[in-house]
């Protein structure tokens, strides 16, 4: 589901014409519909019915600040994986007690930061990470919830490079030292062990996998509780695919809450969900301007002014990305095959190749659509491109919620050592 569509030949954010948007901004610009970002944490919500749950935005997929208090405003938490992404969810109004703090390398400074604002939860991914926030936790004179992310060795997910529930991944531990730090965990003072967690890969349709992995975690909290250890929390990822392709079905959302009911609906626990590229993924797109066409060696080449830097999942991950002119030609059924290819000096800098496309002239504008997750978040500025523009759009409203990158903000930073003499 997205809010975006033709009116009349013009393709519309919500009510606004993209155009108007690229007129007044400038391209490339990520736009971002509150309405979509809205709906789909709405409708993942739904799905879970009467279950107790608590839904963490994966913060990652959209960093945006207004991406974040947008969700914050329906009561989202956080999923965050770096002190970076911690500060960002508090500054966008979620509450610690509604922030999770995963990812498998976190720094004593991160862990820290983390205890001392008072997470809601910290995942933890091996036995050192227990001992190092015991610790610190101890020393402030706290006590932190934390969770053990548990590797359940089942593989899901579109790519190898998002694939995250492999023994052989870097991701979590087994279930036997998961049982082992719970009982440590209990054991230690500065923190109080309240449920494992699970995170399997992202872009997953087929549910098989998750249902072996919940299956497995609900076994786990038997065995644990067998044992006399108190588990009242289950987190159970992120990792639900988006619809990138319109004509290839999006998972099930209301089979996914039957199966999670079914299978730790009965355990008693509350629930944490982690989705990010769910939620927003078909909230945005990148709005671009051809620059130019050619021919050469028997294809035709569209250089548009976006590149893998504003959106790298094409040449990272061989993503698919629905391509649509901004204004609808004439003939925007007769298509021909096309390269879509930004300006950066690698060949990977290419959005398709051999896409039949509408025909697009020089100056036209092309949007890249489904990219509101891992769209700006990957951005760089390789090739010396300024980061892009980042837009929200509400109804009939607009507003830039990050302004182009200026020049000065790019390089200003940078200094020349002493031995260059010091010029600036
Ligand atoms: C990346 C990540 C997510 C979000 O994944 P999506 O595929 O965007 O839903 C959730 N939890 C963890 C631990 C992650 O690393």
């Amino acid at each position: 589901m997205r809010f975006f569509d033709y009116r009349d030949g013009a393709l519309y954010a919500e009510d606004v014409p993209l155009a108007d948007i690229a007129e007044a901004v400038g391209t490339p610009v990520y736009v971002y519909s509150r309405a979509t970002l809205e709906h789909h944490y709405r409708v993942f919500k739904a799905a879970m019915g009467d279950l107790p749950v608590h839904i963490c935005y994966a913060v990652k997929a959209n960093t945006n600040r207004a991406v974040i208090a947008t969700l914050a405003a329906l009561g989202a938490g956080a999923d965050t994986v770096s002190e970076g992404e911690i500060r960002r969810a508090l500054h966008a109004g979620v509450p610690p007690e509604g922030i999770v703090f995963a990812g498998v390398g976190k720094t004593d400074q991160e862990l820290a930061y983390a205890i001392s604002v008072g997470v809601r939860q910290i995942n933890i991914e091996s036995a050192s990470e227990l001992n190092r926030i015991a610790k610190l936790a101890e020393q402030m004179g706290k006590v932190q919830h934390v969770c053990i992310r548990v590797n359940p060795d089942v593989g899901a997910g579109g790519h190898a490079k998002i694939t995250t529930g492999k023994a052989d991944n870097k991701f979590g531990v087994s279930f036997e030292l998961a049982e082992e730090l719970y009982g440590l965990a209990d054991g230690l003072p500065g923190v109080e062990p309240v449920g494992l967690s699970v995170h399997i890969g992202s872009q997953i349709i087929d549910f098989a996998p998750m249902e072996k992995a919940y299956q497995k975690l609900a076994d786990c909290v038997l065995r644990l509780r067998a044992r006399g250890l108190k588990v009242t929390r289950l987190d159970l990822g992120g990792g639900l695919a988006a619809t990138y392709d319109e004509t290839v079905k999006g998972p099930d959302l209301a089979a996914y809450g039957a199966m999670v009911q079914r299978v730790v609906g009965h355990l008693d626990v509350e629930l944490e969900f982690e989705p990010g590229r769910m939620i927003a993924a078909n909230a945005g797109v990148l709005v671009s301007r051809a620059i130019v066409t050619k021919d050469n060696g028997g294809k035709s080449f569209l250089v548009v002014d976006a590149a893998m830097n504003d959106l790298i999942r094409p040449a990272l991950y061989e993503a698919y990305h629905q391509m649509l002119p901004v204004k609808k030609a004439d003939d925007h059924d007769n298509l021909a095959p096309l390269d879509v290819v930004g300006p950066v000096c690698e060949t990977g800098d290419t959005f398709a190749e051999q896409r039949p496309m509408p025909a697009i002239a020089a100056g036209e504008l092309l949007a890249f659509m489904s990219t509101g997750a891992y769209g700006f978040a990957m951005a760089s500025t390789y090739n010396s491109r300024p980061l892009a523009a980042e837009v929200m759009v509400s109804g009939d409203q607009w507003q830039v919620v990050r302004p182009r990158q200026t020049y000065e903000e790019m390089f200003g930073m940078e200094t020349l050592p002493d031995w260059l003499g010091n010029k600036t």
